[in-house]
């Protein structure tokens, strides 16, 4: 199984003509409301891919149209918690280059009850995988005891926070981030990719693919992207990192893992939305680019 402590938003999408600017009015041309946030995204890429996903996370009130909806991706939200007040959402804003500009509301997302995902991962085995990402509280505390009961401890580094990486780390076997998250950890820490003290650091690249680097001998392996025309990208990374995780849990190698993974998100930005439009492994499998 792989647990996933992650955020489930109500994704709000914009089509517009460029990113406003400030102090500017700008009338979009489309509207779309979707599931995403990047917990959401990450559990239904895993669960399309085809593994056992448990998500752990929250909504608010308003949220029961979410949880339908990750079941009906076949991911199971017997943990997902339900909170007063407003689930996560985020406003996107998306330009006819494929661009983004997010807005978030953590909203429920940020008020998960750490003993119940406590009790939840007293059902985990050795072998599960737990994967965090920086957009609920309670990473640390629940990579720690997912580590502690010898589970393999993955985090996405999105959004960006240099204090939650460092906090988390210690506790993980696998971080995914992209470039610009790699170089604004670089930075916080002064160290490169190679002397994280995690085994394995995947980042993507986007159009170029992504690189895996073995922390403990420095080596660093690059995986190139099928050639796509890209037309939105969000949830690019975390369709790469559910179906990484995915491929992972089935037992797959890394390479072979990240092939698939780079497959499915090559899908993903050819076509418009977040966990909507995240690809079913046979599409993965079928695809030739
Ligand atoms: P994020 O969405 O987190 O910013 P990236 O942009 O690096 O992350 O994309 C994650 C992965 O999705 C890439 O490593 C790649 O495999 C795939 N991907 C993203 N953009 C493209 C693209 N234009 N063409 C092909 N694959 C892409």
């Amino acid at each position: 199984t792989i647990w996933n402590l992650g955020s489930i938003n109500a994704d709000h999408v914009y089509a517009v003509p460029h990113i406003p600017t400030p102090g500017e009015t700008l009338a979009a041309t489309a509207l779309n409301h979707g599931l995403g946030g990047k917990g959401t995204n990450m559990s239904v890429a895993a669960a399309r891919a085809g593994a056992r996903v448990a998500h752990l996370g929250a909504v608010g009130a308003d949220g029961g149209w979410m949880i339908e909806r990750l079941e009906g991706y076949g991911v199971d939200c017997t943990h997902v918690q339900r909170r007063e007040g407003s689930s996560g959402h985020a406003i996107i804003a998306v330009d006819a280059q494929a661009e983004n500009a997010i807005t978030l509301w953590p909203g429920a997302n940020r008020e998960i009850d750490l003993d119940a995902v406590k009790q939840a991962l007293d059902g985990a085995v050795a072998g599960d995988l737990l994967v965090t990402q920086n957009e609920t509280n309670g990473q640390v505390e629940a990579a720690a005891q997912a580590r502690a009961r010898g589970l393999t401890v993955a985090y996405a580094a999105a959004p960006f926070a240099g204090e939650a990486v460092r906090a988390v780390m210690p506790h993980l076997d696998l971080l995914v981030l992209n470039e610009v998250e790699a170089r604004q950890l670089s930075e916080a820490l002064g160290t490169s990719m190679e002397e994280l003290p995690v085994p394995n650091v995947v980042v993507t690249l986007g159009a170029a693919g992504c690189d895996w680097i073995e922390t403990a001998t420095g080596t660093r392996h690059h995986v190139d992207a099928p050639k796509v025309r890209a037309v939105d990208t969000t949830g690019a990374g975390d369709t790469f990192t559910g179906y990484l995780l995915a491929g992972l849990s089935e037992g797959l190698p890394m390479p072979r893992a990240l092939e698939l993974a780079a497959r499915a998100g090559a899908l993903k930005v050819g076509r418009h939305g977040a966990a909507d439009a995240i690809p079913s492994r046979e599409e993965v499998e079928a695809a030739r680019f």
